[in-house]
């Protein structure tokens, strides 16, 4: 890591609570952390390294709440037989892939999804893993992709009774070595949660061993709940309860929980996700894609739930999500007037918030004291640009631009669109390539 950095001559987009807009001024990072945000005349004698950014807009790196960096090799596979339902999607495309990976697999397809993140400013990501044919290892695999590629990111592996007892077993003890692991490490580039796939696919018994093991790693769990209305009917058939209730009885929810999608939740179910601080995760494109309805951010958010925003591995742009985001909201409540504070919130507010939790750090505002986790866009605003208006400028604006520039920690892994690592990003492709190919014929 670079003692310091001087990004200079940029517009800073300061976002969080000041939300300032900060023409002319130059962030000095050192040790990581954001040092310093003063006019360029303030800072003098700097003896580091600088990023010039006239004619680009500086803002804090974007934050993926929710992802999966397996599904990478699913890009452009034709295998895939038509399903009719939620249901049918995972036994058709993601149960087939996720069985078939490799302990290589799992370490070139986060590679993928990692530099596509560098690509579009995304310095900070929470990972969702599945690998059933080769479970142990595979978030050390995933560890080592982070590590390589300089980002921050929270690993699990989610446990799931669906491929019988001794994978079960397997996922149980993966995620209790690598929290244990991230533990002892004590380092704010990679974290982990205890990963638990659906209500749906664990048992009562496997439920109870993954709560036990969390309640003593004194961990968080990554989870994704009532993303089809599937999961609750699994749920009133089985357990006599709903998927959120069920959660709260092993106590799976809570501030360091993370509840991904909440399509299908009710009322009582908001309240208890408010009550527990347990963060739940948007995902619009996934959900749209998969035809299984749009949540209810708007209420969620009315409810005092703590809503960020995920892409379930749809793109690797938070801006993009951003966008379908606030169109599903228009959507969904039949008002193109609602959403944009709700879902801007998400992503801008919500997310750095959910991310302090596993982190440690300071993140969505550049400031004195933040991560030094930045996203720079070349932008010149063709319409007045301020503290009101900023977040329609990155909506309908930076959203059409490609980042420039991305910092982690004071690391600069892109520079000038040019990556800024050891690896050679062609190399990566044409490895994942042939795997993805070999992949494929076993699926
Ligand atoms: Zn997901």
């Amino acid at each position: 890591m670079p003692d310091s950095l001087l990004i200079e001559n940029g517009t800073v987009l300061a976002l969080g609570k000041s939300c300032k807009v900060l023409p002319g001024h130059s962030v000095l990072i050192e040790n990581g952390l954001v040092a310093k945000v003063a006019p360029k005349e303030a800072i003098k004698n700097f003896r580091g390294k600088r990023i010039d950014a006239a004619g680009k807009v500086v803002l804090p790196g974007f934050i993926n709440a929710h992802t999966h960096f397996y599904s990478s090799f699913a890009r452009g596979l034709t295998k895939e037989k038509p399903s009719k339902n939620f249901n049918e999607v995972l036994k058709n495309l993601w149960w087939r892939l996720d069985s078939a990976l490799t302990t290589e697999d799992c370490y070139h397809s986060a590679l993928i999804a990692l530099l596509g993140s560098i690509r579009h400013g995304t310095t900070t990501l929470l990972d969702h893993h599945a690998s059933p044919g080769a479970v142990t290892g595979s978030l050390g695999a995933i560890e080592r992709a982070v590590r390589e590629t300089g980002l921050r990111a929270c690993l699990c592996y989610e446990l799931s009774d669906r491929d019988g007892a001794r994978t079960a077993k397997e996922g149980l003890a993966e995620n209790a070595r690598f929290i244990r692991q991230c533990h002892r490490q004590n380092d704010s580039r990679v974290k982990a949660l205890f990963g638990l796939h659906a209500s749906f696919t664990i048992s009562d018994a496997t439920m109870e061993k993954a709560a036990t093991l969390g309640r003593e790693l004194h961990t968080g769990f990554h989870i994704h709940v009532a993303e089809a209305r599937s999961d609750q009917d699994w749920s009133l058939r089985h357990c006599g309860q709903r998927v959120v209730e069920r959660l709260k009885k092993f106590e799976i929810l809570g501030p360091r929980s993370i509840a991904a999608h909440c399509v299908h939740v009710n009322r009582r179910e908001m309240d208890l996700l408010a009550e527990t601080q347990t963060a739940v995760i948007h995902n619009p494109q996934s959900n749209l894609n998969n035809a299984v309805g749009i949540a209810n951010v708007i209420e969620l958010t009315k409810r005092s739930v703590l809503v960020g925003l995920g892409t379930d591995a749809m793109t690797t742009n938070m801006l993009e999500e951003l966008r379908v985001a606030l169109w599903g909201q228009h959507l969904r409540a039949e008002n193109p007037s609602v959403g944009f504070g709700e879902v801007t919130s998400a992503l801008f507010a919500n997310n750095p918030r959910i991310a302090e939790r596993i982190f440690g750090l300071r993140f969505g505002e550049i400031c004195e004291g933040a991560a030094g986790d930045i996203a720079i866009f070349r932008y010149d605003p063709p319409t007045p640009l301020g503290s009101g208006n900023v977040f329609g400028h990155l909506v309908f604006g930076i959203s059409q631009t490609e980042a420039d520039t991305t910092i982690c920690g004071g690391r600069v892994l892109m520079a000038n669109r040019k990556l800024a690592l050891d690896l050679d990003e062609a190399r990566v492709n044409a490895r994942a390539r042939e795997l993805a190919g070999a992949l494929w014929k076993r699926m």
